[in-house]
Parts: C-alpha cells; sequence; structure tokens
C-alpha cells in the first residue's frame, strides 16, 4: 500500500498484548460484558472511565450470544477504540456463525484498528457443560478459531485456558493439551475462567510447561460483591467454588458491605499467590463497575505493564 494512503493508527490500538505482557511489570486488564440496554450501557461507561485512570495493559469486552448483544459488543469495543487510550481486545465466539460470518466480524474489528482477539468457542446454546452442535458451516473448537483469525491478518490472538477443567473435558490433562493446540494454531497468551485457588492455576501451567509450551497465562478472577452474583456465574460457567471461599462470604451474608470488603480480600490474597508464583499478571473480570477491582488493584500496588 502506498505510504500515503496507508492509515496510521493510535499506538495504543496497535500495542500487541504478548509484548506487553513480556515485559517485567504484571499485566493489569479489565473485562466488560455487552450491556443490555442504553442504562447499563452507561453505568459501563462510568466504570471505564474510573478503571482507565490506572492505565491497564488492555481491555477486553465479552462476545454475547447472539443478536443485539453482539451488535454491543461490537459497538462498545469500537468506541472504546475511538473514545478512549486503552487497548481493546474483542472476544469472538463461534456459536451460531458460519465461517463466512466469521471471516465478517474479524473484518468488521481489523477496519476499526482493533489488533487483539481473544478466539473462543463459546458456549453450548444450552449453556456450560450442554451439548455443542456446530453451526452448518461454521468451526467446531477455537484452535481453528485461532488459525481463522491468524490467516485474516496481522492480529494477535488470544485464548481460553481452564484450571479447574473445562466442564465438557475428560480431564485436566486433556486441557492442558487443548491449551497446547491452541498454542500451536498461533494463539500467543491465555487468559484462565475464573477460579479461586493458587493450585489450580500452577496445576495448569505446569502441565502445559510439561508438554513443552511456555506460553503466558494470565489468571482471570472475578471480584465477589455479592453472594447471588457468585451462584449465578458459577452456574453459567460450570465452575466449582471451594467450600473455603463460601463460607467465608456466607459467614456474612446479611451484610452486603461486608460480603463486597471480604470479596476484595479473597480475590487480593489469590493475586498476591500468583503473582508471586510468576504469574504474568490478572485480568480483572469486572462485571461492569469499578469499585471492588480498583479496590483489589490499590492493595496490590501495581502499575500495570504498558
Ligand atoms: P475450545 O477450546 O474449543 O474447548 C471446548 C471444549 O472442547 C473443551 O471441553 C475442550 O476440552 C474440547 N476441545 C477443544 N479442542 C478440541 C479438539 N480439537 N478436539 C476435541 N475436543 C476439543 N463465552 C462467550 O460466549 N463469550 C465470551 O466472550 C467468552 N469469553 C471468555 C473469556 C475467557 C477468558 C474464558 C476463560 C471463557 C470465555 N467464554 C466466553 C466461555 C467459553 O466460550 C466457554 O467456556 C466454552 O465452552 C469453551 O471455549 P473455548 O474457547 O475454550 O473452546
Amino acid at each position: 500500500m502506498p505510504a500515503a494512503t496507508r492509515m496510521l493508527r493510535p499506538a495504543h490500538l496497535t500495542r500487541s498484548i504478548p509484548s506487553a505482557i513480556a515485559g517485567t511489570q504484571p499485566s493489569i486488564s479489565f473485562e466488560f460484558f455487552p450491556p443490555r440496554d442504553d442504562a447499563a450501557e452507561a453505568v459501563l461507561w462510568e466504570a471505564i472511565r474510573r478503571l482507565e485512570k490506572v492505565r491497564p495493559t488492555f481491555v477486553s469486552v465479552t462476545y454475547g450470544a447472539g443478536g443485539s448483544t453482539r451488535d454491543r459488543t461490537i459497538r462498545v469495543t469500537e468506541r472504546i477504540a475511538r473514545e478512549t487510550l486503552l487497548t481493546p481486545m474483542a472476544h469472538l465466539t463461534c456459536v451460531g456463525h458460519s465461517v463466512t460470518e466469521l471471516r465478517g466480524v474479524v473484518g468488521s474489528l481489523s477496519a476499526v484498528g482493533i489488533r487483539n482477539i481473544l478466539a473462543l468457542r463459546g458456549d453450548p446454546q444450552g449453556g456450560a457443560g450442554g451439548e455443542w452442535v456446530r453451526h452448518p458451516e461454521g468451526i467446531d473448537h477455537a484452535d481453528e478459531l485461532v488459525s481463522l483469525v491468524r490467516l485474516l491478518g496481522a492480529f494477535t490472538v488470544g485464548v481460553a485456558a481452564f484450571p479447574d477443567q473445562h466442564p465438557e473435558s475428560p480431564s485436566l490433562d486433556f486441557d492442558a493439551e487443548v491449551l497446547v493446540r491452541k498454542a500451536d494454531a498461533g494463539a500467543e497468551f491465555a487468559i484462565t475462567q475464573f477460579f479461586f485457588t493458587r493450585e489450580a492455576y500452577v496445576g495448569l501451567r505446569d502441565r502445559v510447561a510439561a508438554r513443552g509450551r511456555d506460553i503466558p497465562i494470565i489468571p482471570g478472577l472475578m471480584p465477589v460483591t455479592n453472594v447471588k452474583q457468585l451462584a449465578r456465574m458459577t452456574q453459567l460457567s460450570g465452575q466449582p467454588v471451594p467450600a473455603s471461599v463460601t463460607s467465608r462470604l456466607e459467614a456474612v451474608a446479611d451484610d452486603p458491605e461486608a460480603v463486597r470488603q471480604v470479596g476484595v480480600e479473597i480475590t487480593t490474597e489469590l493475586a498476591q499467590q500468583l503473582l508471586a508464583e510468576g504469574a504474568p499478571g490478572i485480568h480483572f473480570i469486572t462485571m461492569n463497575r469499578s469499585t471492588a477491582t480498583l479496590q483489589v488493584f490499590d492493595n496490590l500496588g501495581l502499575t500495570a505493564a504498558q
């Protein structure tokens, strides 16, 4: 392309997540979900503006199960790219999409300058652990989506990882093999499903390393702010919550502020243990709120990798 017609993209858009997390500072990143309506979108933007101040390494927006929430995912990701100095990463799933449609979504993300994509299969239409049915002209697994996205342009691609075993997986060893397969397809980093013990993370990391791979695995942590939300998230994701966590939260269940404080303590303790283990950063599942996440961030005393 002649230099005169090449579009210059701002540095925050073209920043490569794998390069940023390879630095000496831990990476800090925030995950949002697509808001359901305009009021929820306003709440999300308030959180984004507050979280932007701590200059995270990147932020991401999950890909909805279908229709209008998907449009909102793309719209919010584009708006982050256009109106903030944050590096956006778009989640993308194979659910209900033909390969042609997937190409179209990747093209529209590329058109607004997004360079980092989290390539996922998505949960079966019936929810986590249900029977997976591929779109007749679609893709079966995330490793194939990694290959497709890599073919379509100069993207860096991340993938999901599961310290507590994916609900459809036969074993923790199989999960490690799947992660190696995704790395072989071109994934440069992984972000985990939320989990609650240091042992779960270390186990996954060591199983992957034993297979000769050192793909960076960023722990995904969810600061719990209420007991009902925790129950809903664990039901949706099919992930277990240890009794050591539920008992601490249930002990203060009648006091919403105490639940939030205990949730912040639990996440801070786990993040400290994981960083001490050499985790490349922390990915916060924010639930589109900022207060608890910022408290954990402050407790950790970090500056994010840029
Ligand atoms: P895959 O890697 O395809 O794995 C799915 C299942 O198939 C696993 O049991 C795996 O063991 C097995 N498997 C994988 N490859 C093969 C193979 N080649 N042969 C045989 N079996 C195989 N969901 C959303 O809908 N939107 C989101 O934005 C979203 N964001 C997420 C972000 C993170 C960080 C994480 C951890 C999860 C996210 N999810 C999201 C949920 C995710 O889509 C589901 O957990 C899904 O069931 C698994 O996705 P995957 O990309 O790991 O799929």
